[in-house]
């Protein structure tokens, strides 16, 4: 375990967090939609890639285990829908299927 990439991990993760919510919070619904899986998956490459580097010199069974979890990942993103109408973030209903309408306004999301 290196404690340096420990100590800066959480900054790191906190700044994802915030830096996300600053970039979408007051955006329009098509700038959200646009760009909503692509700041995702970066979010989720910039973690498993710190994952992987804290776990130096033990890192290859996580970066097995990062590359088999990256699927997984992308699913729930991939289909994750934004609401034209509202802008609402709609998570899946489970892993695979995602929301055919907004459960914000009910405006229905394709
Ligand atoms: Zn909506």
């Amino acid at each position: 375990m290196n404690e340096t990439l420990f100590a800066i991990y959480f900054p790191i993760w906190f700044a994802l967090v915030i830096g996300t919510w600053l970039f979408f919070r007051g955006r329009d619904s098509a700038f959200k939609k646009r760009w909503y899986r692509r700041v995702s998956a970066f979010n989720v490459t910039v973690i498993v890639g710190m994952i992987v580097l804290m776990a130096i010199p033990m890192s290859l069974p996580f970066a097995i285990l990062g590359a088999a979890m990256l699927p997984l990942m992308w699913i729930p993103i991939y289909r994750t829908r934004v609401c034209l109408a509202c802008g609402k973030v709609c998570q899946p209903e489970n892993l695979i299927t995602p929301q055919k309408f907004c459960s914000k306004c009910g405006a229905g999301l394709d």
